[in-house]
C-alpha cells in the first residue's frame, strides 16, 4: 500500500479534502499524487480556492484527538512513575525494579521500592535499603554507565 503519499489535505474555505490516495480524478490528478506534487494552478474541486489556501489535515487530527492526549499525559505519567519506581544500588549498581521484584528474597513483582521490608538488603552486595537511589529512567539511554561496577 502506498504509506508515503503525506497528508490529506483540507481545504479552509470549504469542507473539501484533498485525499492524496485517491487524487482528483476529475481535474486529471491521478489518485496516488501527493498534495505537493499537485500543479501550482490546481485548485479546489469544490470553491476553486488555490493550494496555498489548503492545510495539511495531519496536525487537525493530532489536537483534535482525545485519545492521543490521552496516551502523551499517559506517557508523562509514566515517566514520572518508573523515575519513583526503580531503585539502583549506590554500592554495587544493581538495580531493583518493582516489576520484575525479588521473587528469590520473596519479593512478589509488582511490589514498590518503598513496600520492602526495612530489612531487604541488595541480593548483590549486601547493602541496606538506604544505600538505594531512584533511577531516573529518562536519562537511562546516556546515563549507562550507573550499572558499571
Ligand atoms: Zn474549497
Ligand atoms: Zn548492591
Amino acid at each position: 500500500m502506498n504509506n508515503n503519499l503525506g497528508p490529506k489535505y483540507q481545504c479552509t474555505i470549504c469542507p473539501y479534502i484533498y485525499d492524496p490516495e485517491k487524487g482528483d480524478p476529475a481535474q486529471n490528478i491521478p489518485a496516488g499524487t501527493p498534495f505537493a506534487d499537485l500543479p501550482e494552478d490546481w485548485r479546489c474541486p469544490m470553491c476553486k480556492h488555490p493550494k496555498s489556501d489548503f492545510v495539511a489535515i495531519e496536525e487537525v487530527i493530532d489536537n483534535d484527538s482525545p485519545e492521543d492526549k490521552e496516551t502523551m499525559e499517559a506517557l508523562d505519567m509514566g515517566i514520572a512513575l518508573t523515575k519513583k519506581d526503580v531503585y539502583v544500588c549506590d554500592v554495587c549498581g544493581w538495580e531493583y525494579d518493582p516489576e520484575l521484584g525479588l521473587p528469590e528474597a520473596g519479593i512478589a513483582p509488582g511490589t514498590a521500592f518503598e513496600d520492602l521490608p526495612e530489612d531487604f538488603v541488595c541480593p548483590l552486595c549486601g547493602a541496606p535499603k538506604s544505600a538505594f537511589s531512584p533511577k531516573q529512567m529518562d536519562t537511562a539511554a546516556d546515563g549507562q554507565a550507573v550499572t558499571n561496577a
